[in-house]
């Protein structure tokens, strides 16, 4: 291409309309659009999302039940018949070698019209034996005795669709452009990277995966795509990484082995091993002027917020303010709790800000951390409304930092200083999971708990044995124990969710526990009250909590150590089992009974699994693996938008070396000057040059 020529973009073969091809007229091309399918190169892109395997083909004798395979014959039977339940079937039998095997059509009666006796075919499907032979239903047909016939297509590609458009009328729009255009796709991955990972160039690539001689084939190319994607997004977080160390500067946190000491003190245990490793993680950031930028990934009750304590108290110890957020009032509070227990002899000057404060109150809390008199404030977002200041922020700790969008940290980074920053979080996710989502933090894992833990015991109430387990539940109560029962947000309405949990605690409270004290928490009470359920339920001035969610998360009531899930199938596995981490707080060990309906085996196998595991990495994988990592770890939160090819759980082998290469990329060369990585240069800059100041760049 000349230069003058790649100034004007309509010159670029590959971005001409689809309609540029044959066979694409103003209908079709409507239908195309609608699947995002404008270009040349939107079709290229448009990847199967299986293959349908013709490439079996097999004598009768040697079919197999389940499998797609291809058998050839003669036709010997032509047959329409009315079926009782007043559906039509068109039967077509073709005979192989006297053996049999039949095609079977429903409602299409004009099947029949293509075949005639004598015909040689042959037909491609699942096989599967019914009642005496072997059956094909809508098999797909190819004539053998005709001298146009293509040759038998071994693999064919099946192409996410919209409706009004069929694979058949796809397939070769698509092909066309792979036969016409694809040689012209430039490959914007370095010939180095390539060869190490042998991936095919994109040219290979894209032929593999519309028109593959083998699967194998079809995947190497996709692979190829998968690792494109990833190193793109790697190369932007690493990039985007670089540029706030550099920006900014952070006030230098130093640990004396004194201060080491006191804070140390102050806990009634002894860390564990897990705790000092990333403390030491955490103190080494500190200490440095770059702002900490730190995940900090634990299970519930791993001990998470001992380490916030001892990084908090870092930051005082070294004259500096510092923040622990929480994302609910009741969080909040259950965090303010916590500190004093642990601050309760120290001279930390320490306050709660969240947004049920009166204004005057709101109005002293302010001036004290604008003069520098507070030096630790515990809140929720209503910290980062304007009018915050602070006189030396210098660690901000975010709890559950899922809850909190990019925005926020943007906000964070905005108050005008550059506090070091640790966000935790008790959704375990698997580490290279976690360095995408969370696109440019460091992660710190503990994975061990605190000594003398024991494991929840989790059992899947049989139906009918409901009664059973409430008489269970009573015999705790009386014991002295206390119980959650949670019900699920089931409607897209939170209000009719409350009414359901309304309902529950209704029949609890005047059937099985009248003779208990039972309470209820949901998510339209204000704050207020929230707290004050949750305060009478801390002090066991209730026997039996029910609750819609909001207890998700991080509450404390170390002698509650019974729960019931209602409806356990609607919860993720990660869910139930954050759910669960409530009852395990304390030296008793808790209980778990769930209520199910499951109505799929992927539900029913996600109950087994948590009944089985107590280990939240183990059950977040396989979460992950049986209903993908969904909206919740969304790859559109780390701000870089989304992944056009790859799966971050399915694909992730593919991430590590993605994310390593990108790493090693921008050290040697931070810039992309360097003529091999022009082209990737270029791409970085398209995908992420809004949300990057790429000045160094570009
Ligand atoms: P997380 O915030 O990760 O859910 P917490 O820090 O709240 O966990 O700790 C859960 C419970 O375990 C708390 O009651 C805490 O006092 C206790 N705990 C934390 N660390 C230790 C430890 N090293 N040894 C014994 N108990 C611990
Ligand atoms: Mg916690």
């Amino acid at each position: 291409m000349t230069p003058a020529m790649s100034d004007q973009p309509t010159s670029d073969p590959l971005r001409q309309s689809a309609q540029f091809l044959k066979g694409v007229g103003p209908a079709r091309f409507e239908l195309l659009r609608r699947l995002g399918l404008e270009t040349i190169e939107d079709l290229l892109l448009h990847f199967p999302r299986s293959y349908e395997n013709l490439s079996d083909v097999r004598p009768v004798a040697r079919l197999e039940a389940g499998l797609v395979q291809t058998v050839r014959g003669e036709i010997v039977e032509i047959e329409g018949k009315h079926l009782p339940d007043g559906r039509t079937m068109v039967s077509v039998v073709l005979s192989d070698e006297g053996q049999c095997v039949e095609g079977v059509w429903f409602n299409q009666p004009y099947a029949a019209r293509r075949f005639r006796f004598g015909q040689k075919v042959a037909f491609s499907g699942k096989v599967t034996w019914y009642r005496d032979h072997w059956q094909i239903a809508n098999p797909r047909v190819q004539p053998l005795d005709s001298a146009a016939a293509a040759p038998a297509p071994g693999l064919l590609p099946v192409y996410p669709l919209t409706e009004e458009l069929r694979q058949d009328q796809l397939r070769p729009i698509i092909r066309q452009a792979v036969e016409q255009f694809a040689s012209q796709v430039v490959d914007i991955l370095p010939a180095e990277q390539r060869g190490v990972h042998r991936l095919p160039d994109s040219v290979q690539a894209l032929r593999d995966i519309h028109l593959p001689t083998t699967l194998a084939a079809a995947e190497a190319g996709r692979r190829r795509f998968v690792y494109e994607d990833f190193l793109v997004l790697q190369i932007g977080l690493a990039l985007r990484r670089r540029e706030l160390r550099d920006r900014q500067q952070a006030p230098q946190l130093r640990v004396t082995p004194k201060v080491d000491a006191h804070i140390r003190r102050l806990f009634p245990f002894r860390l564990t091993a897990d705790q000092d490793r990333v403390i030491a993680d955490i103190c080494r950031d500190l200490a440095s002027d770059r702002p900490m930028q730190r995940l900090l990934q634990a299970d519930v009750g791993a001990g998470k917020t001992a380490v916030a304590v001892y990084a908090l108290l870092v930051a005082v110890a070294n004259k500096h303010q510092t923040i622990l957020m929480a994302p609910t009032e009741v969080l909040a509070q259950q965090h303010w709790w916590t500190l004093n227990r642990y601050l309760a002899g120290s001279r930390v000057r320490r306050l709660l800000l969240t947004g049920s404060l009166g204004s005057r109150a709101r109005r002293d809390a302010l001036a004290g951390l604008r003069s520098g008199e507070v030096d630790l404030v515990v809140g929720t977002q209503a910290l980062l409304q304007e009018g915050v200041e602070f006189a030396r922020l210098g660690l901000v700790v975010i709890d559950e930092q899922h809850k909190f969008g990019v925005n926020q940290r943007a906000r964070l980074r905005r108050l005008g200083v550059d506090p070091h920053y640790l966000v935790m979080t008790a959704t375990p996710i698997p580490r290279t999971v976690a360095l995408t989502v969370f696109g440019d933090l460091d992660v710190s894992i503990i994975r061990e708990l605190p000594p003398g833990r024991q494991p929840v015991r989790t059992r899947w109430v049989p139906a009918g044995q409901r009664q059973r387990t409430y008489l269970k539940l009573r015999e705790g109560l009386s014991q002295g124990r206390q119980a959650f029962v949670v019900c699920p947000l089931v409607t897209e309405s939170v209000h009719l969710d409350v009414r359901a949990a309304e309902q529950t605690f209704e029949e609890l409270r005047s059937g099985p526990f009248q003779d208990y004290r039972v309470g209820l928490i949901h998510g339209e009470l204000d704050d207020a009250a929230k707290d004050a359920v949750m305060e009478q339920f801390r002090r066991h001035e209730l026997d039996l909590l029910v609750s819609t969610t909001v207890v998700e998360v991080g509450v404390d009531v170390p002698n509650a150590t019974v729960m019931v899930i209602e409806h356990a199938e609607r919860f993720g596995l990660s869910q139930l089992h954050q759910l669960r981490g409530r009852v395990s707080r304390g030296p008793l060990p808790g209980e778990c009974y769930l209520f199910a309906e499951p109505g799929s085996d992927e539900a029913r196998e996600r109950l087994r699994v948590f009944t089985r595991t107590n280990d939240g990495f183990t059950l977040a994988e396989k979460d992950a693996e049986l209903r993908g990592l969904g909206e919740f770890f969304g790859t559109r939160q780390h701000g870089l938008g989304e992944l056009r090819f790859a799966d971050v759980w399915k694909d992730r082998e593919i991430l590590t070396l993605a994310r390593r290469d990108a790493h090693a990329l921008v050290a040697a060369d931070a810039g992309l000057q360097r003529p091999e990585h022009a082209l990737l240069r270029q791409r970085v800059l398209e995908r992420y040059g809004r949300t990057l100041d790429l000045a160094e760049v570009g």
